[in-house]
């Protein structure tokens, strides 16, 4: 088969830190580039007993970006406990929200260089708490935690797999970076973190159900994600070409 026969499918889920003054479940300053460990609490390090209060402005400037993106707003939303271990994730999980999003059934449209216009569909926008950081410059063959990004309001966005190429995401990523901007609820400083995407790759024959899909994690750069994609394009339709689709699909990355 030609490769022309293929085509991809790409969702984005894209991280922005929200500019409020101070984090989502306490009273600590959400300032980037602080002193390691300066702007911390017993309830962003997850001491025993510190109980989460939820900021008022996290959930203003959630709201505002689900209506700036045409999302239905949720009169009954609620957080979830996400389990994982992690370093960096003092309480061994994250405050997001699973069933019930503050923002849900969006789209923005975008349009690429051709001047075709199309509109991107976004399924939820949740609101959940950002992790620390690991610093792994040599501190003689150990890494060193730094809690002040622990507790910083983040919003996800997460697409429908709407975009069919690297350009449309790429399209898409800006569109949403100038939106959070314009009504300033992030800074979207990629170069910082505050603006970051987990890309969502697979190809299919056209007209095809779904392939498998692999997961692109954390990424802070319109150049890395557009090369990233456009390598993870060629790299599945080899795959498929050499009769390994079977293998590939019980694959599991990200
Ligand atoms: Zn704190």
């Amino acid at each position: 088969m030609s490769r022309e026969d293929y085509e991809a499918v790409i969702g984005l889920e894209v991280h922005a830190e929200l500019s409020t003054k101070t984090k989502i479940f306490c009273s600590c300053a959400n300032e980037f580039g602080g002193e390691p460990n300066t702007n911390i609490c017993p309830v962003c390090t997850a001491m025993p007993g510190a109980l989460p209060v939820l900021n008022e402005k996290v959930v203003e400037y959630a709201v505002k970006a689900g209506l700036a993106t045409n999302c239905s707003i949720s009169k009954d939303s609620k957080n979830d406990r996400k389990n994982y271990f992690y370093p960096d994730t003092p309480k061994a999980y994250q405050i997001s929200q699973y069933d019930k999003p503050l923002c849900e059934n969006g789209h923005v449209e975008i349009e690429t260089s051709d001047g075709n216009k199309k509109v991107i569909r976004i399924e939820r926008i949740h609101i959940e708490d950002d992790a620390g950081k690991l610093n792994h410059d040599d501190f003689g063959g150990e890494s060193l935690v730094d809690l002040n990004r622990a507790g910083v309001p983040l919003i996800e966005t997460v697409s429908k797999p709407d975009m069919r190429s690297a350009e449309e995401a790429e399209q898409y990523l800006r569109k949403l970076k100038s939106i959070f901007e314009y009504i300033e609820v992030s800074d979207c400083k990629m170069q910082e973190g505050s603006l970051r995407a987990d890309v969502n790759v697979s190809v299919r024959k056209k007209g095809d159900p779904l392939g498998t899909r692999t997961e692109m994690k954390n990424m802070n750069s319109f150049r890395s994600i557009v090369r990233a994609i456009n390598y993870e394009i060629e790299r599945q339709i080899d795959l498929i070409e050499d009769g390994r689709t079977g293998r590939a699909r019980k694959l599991k990355v990200g």
